[in-house]
This record gives C-alpha cells, structure tokens and sequence, in this order.
C-alpha cells in the first residue's frame, strides 16, 4: 500500500536535514489513496486500503557537508 518514504540525511558537518517527505504510490487499484484507485462504484470500505502506510525515517550518510556549510 501507499506510504511515505522518510529520508533524513546526515552530513559530515554534523547537521541533520530532513527534506521533505515523498508519496510513493503502490499503483493499487483496490488502494484508495493511490493515483490507481478503481473509478468505478464499490464498496470502498470494504475492500480497500483507506490510508497512507506509517513508514520509518531512512537515514543516509552524505560524504560532505550541508549547503548550509558550503558542501555539496
Ligand atoms: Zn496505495
Ligand atoms: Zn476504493
Ligand atoms: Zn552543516
């Protein structure tokens, strides 16, 4: 099912950034929250999933510092 992707990214200059969060669909059509989602009339309830999927912060370890630094 849909959910977001967290990603918090770590750089050399110890700052933490977290951008943004990212929708990733999973292209279901039983899914109502995804872009795929079925058009035609049922019982959505029932039969689909209603709601994004909690994900965990993925964190990434950049080799240099922020641009807040003067990295990239
Ligand atoms: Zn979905
Ligand atoms: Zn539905
Ligand atoms: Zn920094």
């Amino acid at each position: 099912m849909c959910f977001w992707r967290k990603i918090e990214e770590r750089y050399q200059c110890g700052h933490v950034k977290r951008p943004d969060l990212k929708q990733v669909d999973c292209e279901r059509s039983d899914c109502k929250v995804s872009a795929y989602h079925r058009g035609d009339a049922h019982n959505c309830r029932q039969t689909c999933n209603q709601t994004f999927t909690a994900a965990n912060w993925v964190a990434l370890t950049k080799a240099t510092r922020c641009a807040d630094c003067g990295g990239g």
